[in-house]
C-alpha cells in the first residue's frame, strides 16, 4: 500500500523563513560548491537545516502542549552527531540511547542523565550498572533483565526504571520497521499466554518499577496502529495500578515511530495529527495522571537534511541512461538495499549548485560502490545530468548520516549544518568532518599490520 493511502495531505508545518524548501536546498548547494564543501575533492556531503530542526521541535512541543508533564527525548540512532544532540538539548529535548556509544555521545553533548532513556535491546551487566549509577532512566526489555537490575540497582538509585512491552497490535508495510508484531524481538510479548500476569507480578515485586514502555513501530506503520499500541500499554498500566491498589506506575514512555512522507516537501502526518489520533484512542492519556516520555527520531530530522553528491560520469547501458555519482549504498544504505521500502526524491543541480531545468530524461542514479545494485534511484525523470553536476537526495536528515556503511572503505561523508542568513543566503558550519584516508587505514587494522604474517610464521610470536 502506498504511504499516501494512510496519510491524506495536510498543510505544511510552520514557515521556517522566507525561502521555500527548494530554495533553501539551492542556496546551500550554491554556497557549498563555492566554498568547496562539495566538489571534486569532497564529492559527497550531508546538510542539516537548523531552522527546520527548531521548527520541528516547536511543532512537537505544540502538539503535546496540553500534556501536563512530558519529556521529549530524541532517538539518537536517527542522527548520532554530538552537535545535533547539543542543539536539541538546547531546545529542551532529552536523548533516547540504545548502546554505550550512544549514551557516551549524549553525555558528551551535555544532555543531563535525568533526561536520558536507555533502551538497548541487549544490555550488558556493565551497561546497566553504569546507567543506574548515572541516574539514566532504564527500560528493561524483558523479565530476565529486570532480575539483573534487582541485583545491580544501588540503594537509592535515582534512575527511573521501566519495562518494555510489545502490545502485539501488528505490523506496518515494512517488516523490519514493525516492532509490535506477534514475534517481534522487542519487549515482553503481552498477548502470549501468561505474559500479562507475569508482568503484573513483576511490578508487584518491585516498588521501584514505575514505568511502562512501548515503541510500537516506525516507518510504514499507520498512526492508528501506533495509537492502538499506546492504548494497549495505557490499559495495562491502569490494570497494574488497580491490581496493586496504588499508583505505582507514574509514567508511560510511548516511544517514537511517527512515519515520514518521502514523496514531496509536505510534513505529513504532523505531530498534531498524531496527538489527535492518540487522544481518540486513549482519552485519558493527556490528563496528567501519567507523566509521558516520547522518543521520536525520523519525524524530527528526516525532512531537515539532504545529501549533495557530485556526478562523476554519465553513460548509457542497454538503452538506459546512468549517472554515476558519489551517493550510493555507503550513505543511502537502506534505500539501495531496500529500494521499495525507502525510496528517495532526487534533485538535479548544475555544477554551480543551481537547480537544473530542461526536459525530463529517465536516468538511473548510481553510486560509487562496487556492486551492481548500488543505485539510489531507478528510472528517475530528471533534467539531463552531466559530469560535474550534483544530485540532491532529499529528506535524508534522519538515519542517513548515522548509518554509514564502510563498504569499499569509502569514507563517512562530512555533515554540515546551515541556517538562513535572512537575505536569501545561508550560513554553514561543520557538524562532522569527512573521514580521512588515515582514519580509514587506522580503522582497518593498520596498528596490527603484521599480525597475521607473524601468526603464520613457524615458531613466530
Ligand atoms: C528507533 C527507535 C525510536 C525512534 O524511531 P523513529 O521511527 O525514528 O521515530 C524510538 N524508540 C525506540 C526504542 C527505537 O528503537
Amino acid at each position: 500500500m502506498s504511504p499516501e493511502a494512510f496519510f491524506p495531505p495536510v498543510p505544511a508545518g510552520p514557515d521556517s523563513g522566507v525561502l521555500t524548501p527548494a530554495q533553501r536546498v539551492s542556496a546551500v548547494m550554491r554556497r557549498a560548491v563555492a566554498t568547496g564543501l562539495v566538489g571534486e575533492e569532497q564529492p559527497v556531503a550531508g546538510f542539516l537545516d537548523t531552522d527546520g530542526i527548531r521548527a520541528s521541535v516547536e511543532s512537537l512541543d505544540a502538539a503535546f502542549a496540553h500534556a501536563p508533564d512530558v519529556l521529549h527525548t530524541f532517538a539518537v540512532k536517527a542522527a548520532s552527531l554530538v552537535p545535533v544532540l547539543r542543539l536539541l538539548a538546547g531546545l529542551g529535548m532529552g536523548a533516547e540511547v540504545a548502546s554505550p556509544g550512544e549514551l557516551r555521545i549524549a553525555l558528551d553533548a551535555g544532555v543531563a542523565p535525568s533526561r536520558i532513556v536507555l533502551d538497548s535491546p541487549a544490555k550488558t551487566r556493565q551497561e546497566i550498572s553504569e546507567a543506574l549509577a548515572l541516574g539514566v532512566a532504564v527500560n528493561a526489555d524483558n523479565l530476565d533483565e529486570l532480575r539483573r537490575i534487582d541485583v545491580l540497582r544501588p540503594e537509592g538509585s535515582t534512575s527511573v526504571v521501566g519495562l518494555r512491552v510489545n502490545p502485539q497490535v501488528g505490523g506496518g508495510s515494512i517488516g523490519a520497521m514493525s516492532t509490535a508484531t506477534a514475534t517481534s524481538k522487542f519487549g515482553v510479548a503481552l498477548r502470549d499466554p501468561g505474559a500479562r500476569d507475569r508482568v503484573v507480578r513483576a511490578f508487584a515485586e518491585r516498588p521501584w518499577l514505575t514505568r511502562l514502555h512501548a515503541h510500537v513501530g516506525s516507518q510504514g506503520c499507520p498512526l492508528e496502529l501506533i495509537a492502538e499500541g499506546v492504548a494497549e500499554t495505557y490499559r495495562l498500566a491502569e490494570e497494574i495500578n488497580r491490581t496493586l491498589g496504588a499508583r505505582q506506575i507514574t509514567s508511560l514512555d510511548i516511544g517514537g515511530g511517527l512515519p515520514v512522507n518521502f514523496y514531496d516537501d509536505e510534513t505529513r502526518p504532523t505531530f498534531a495529527a498524531y496527538t489527535r489520533a492518540l487522544g481518540a484512542a486513549v482519552p485519558g492519556l493527556f490528563d496528567g495522571r501519567y507523566a509521558l516520555v516520547t522518543e521520536f527520531g525520523r519525524s524530527l530530522l528526516a525532512k531537515n537534511g539532504f545529501i549533495g553528491a557530485r556526478v562523476e560520469y554519465t553513460k548509457e547501458a542497454g538503452g538506459r541512461r546512468i549517472a554515476v555519482t558519489h551517493a550510493g549504498a555507503q550513505t543511502a544504505t537502506r534505500t539501495v538495499l531496500m529500494p521499495d521500502a525507502w525510496p528517495l526524491r532526487v534533485g538535479a543541480h548544475d555544477a554551480d549548485g543551481n537547480p537544473r531545468t530542461g526536459a525530463p530524461l529517465r536516468q538511473d542514479i548510481a553510486g560509487p560502490c562496487c556492486f551492481a545494485g548500488d543505485v539510489v534511484a531507478h528510472g528517475q525523470e530528471l533534467p539531463e545530468l552531466r559530469e560535474g553536476d550534483f544530485v540532491v537526495l532529499h529528506d535524508t536528515g534522519a538515519y542517513y548520516f548515522s548509518t554509514h556503511w564502510a563498504y569499499n572503505s569509502l569514507p563517512r561523508p562530512a555533515v554540515h549544518g546551515f541556517t538562513a542568513d535572512g537575505s536569501g543566503g545561508v550560513r554553514l558550519a561543520t557538524v562532522r568532518a569527512a573521514q580521512t584516508l588515515d582514519e580509514i587505514a587506522a580503522e582497518s587494522g593498520l596498528a596490527h599490520a603484521g599480525a597475521l604474517v607473524s601468526l603464520a610464521a613457524p615458531g613466530g610470536l
